[in-house]
């Protein structure tokens, strides 16, 4: 059975020209940029291509690139490090439809004493920007997403960062979705610390990168070596970097090819969905998404089972519940939403890359009513059924 991969918002396939880029160097040029020899400094030039190839897809300068194993490590550095440095009694702003690796540090850093405000969004995943204009005050720590993984809403980040600056707050953003893209400018748009993960664009697991704006302070949260500047001590992982300069070399020249692609082959599959399966809803903000991201509630079966079928049938897709924890909670960020009980199960996500095809489309949307009538007759919900009203 083939498979028809959906699911890239969670993890993409590595580009064959980012392995090709990484081989040399786990086969030859596999020294330490940190050693004297000349062999390392062969090495380190290398590293420094890299990070200028890195630093041009976002519009940066080379020093204010730092490596990381992962977004995860990435936002975690930015918030505590930021708080660390910054010190007591902080304001901590940041959005209720935040990736864990966001929400933890935060919800953290106010069991420690901090004031943390998850800001709400609206039944369409916008943020209310004067509400953030609000909750921002001078030397206010804020960390909000570029775009948001479930469905793909993008925040007026241009914004955001007029505010910030306006308000002398510092400002993260977890870019992590949006890399590949929208295009992202960090001169244009004057965020002060910025994460992405190359495992969302094509790159392998293991890499991520944290922008810090030259000036920006922060306290280091790996310590040990003198590696990045001293800003995140351990050896380089050269192969990795070396693949994530090469997906920022694909992601910037493909790009706008790209999002027209996407865009096509998203926006079949939903005109599709709606158009084949009753009682559905697309969740976010439709005029302002993720041109690869939609999300969708059938309404009175679980995101599960559906998930769970069309895997049986080849085609891979995710819910944003925590089953993964044990429990069948629905995803924080459709709740923060305000999805009726009726819909707010039935939740799930195709994310696309450029690697799907419009023949690939065509096979969900051939599969998907098949599955969803199914499971209605099954479901003890819905009209006509025995359970047709919520609590
Ligand atoms: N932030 C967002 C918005 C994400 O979607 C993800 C991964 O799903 C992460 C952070 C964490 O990335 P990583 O797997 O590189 O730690």
């Amino acid at each position: 059975m083939k498979t028809v991969y959906f699911d890239n918002n969670a993890t993409t396939k590595v580009a064959p020209e980012v392995l090709d880029a990484m081989l040399p160097y786990f086969r030859d040029l596999y020294g330490n940029p940190s050693s004297m020899h000349s062999f390392g400094g062969e090495i380190a030039r290398h590293l420094d291509r890299a990070r200028e190839e890195v630093a041009h897809f976002i519009n940066a300068d080379p020093e204010e690139i730092i490596f990381t194993s992962c977004a995860t490590e990435s936002d975690n550095t930015a918030i505590r490090g930021c708080a660390e440095y910054y010190g007591r009694e902080l304001k901590i702003v940041t959005t209720a439809v935040e990736h864990p690796a966001v929400l933890q540090p935060c919800r953290r850093l106010k069991a420690l004493g901090h004031c943390v405000v998850e800001l709400p969004v609206d039944s369409a995943g916008r943020l209310d920007i004067d509400a953030f204009r609000e909750a921002v005050d001078e030397h206010t720590i804020v960390s909000v997403m570029w775009a948001n993984n479930e469905t793909g809403v993008i925040f007026p980040m241009d914004e955001i960062a007029r505010i910030c600056r306006e308000k002398n707050a510092v400002l993260h953003t977890d870019a992590v979705q949006v890399a590949g893209k929208i295009p992202v400018d960090v001169k244009r748009v004057p965020v002060d610390m910025l994460s992405m993960s190359g495992h969302k664009f094509h790159a392998p697991r293991g890499i991520g990168l944290l922008y810090v704006r030259s000036g920006a302070k922060f306290k280091p949260f790996m310590l040990g070596g003198h590696q990045e500047r001293s800003r995140r001590a351990g050896t380089e992982n050269v192969p990795y970097i070396a693949g994530l300069a090469k997906a920022c070399e694909l992601a910037r020249r493909g790009m706008a090819g790209e999002v027209r692609q996407l865009t096509a082959m998203r926006d079949r599959l939903e005109a599709g969905i709606l158009a084949k399966c009753p009682d559905v809803r697309v969740n976010g903000d439709r005029a302002n998404r993720l041109p690869n991201t939609l999300n969708v509630s059938f309404e009175y079966i679980e995101g599960e089972a559906i998930a769970y079928r069309l895997s049986d049938l080849g085609i891979c897709i995710s819910t944003g519940s925590a089953c993964a924890s044990g429990s069948l909670d629905p995803s924080h960020v459709i709740r923060a939403m305000g999805v009726p009980f009726t819909a707010v199960h039935g939740s799930v996500r195709f994310s696309l890359s450029r690697y799907n095809t419009m023949d690939e489309i065509d096979y969900a949307l051939d599969k998907l009513p098949g599955v969803v009538n199914g499971l209605r007759e099954l479901s003890p919900f819905g009209p006509g059924k025995n359970v047709t009203t919520f609590k």
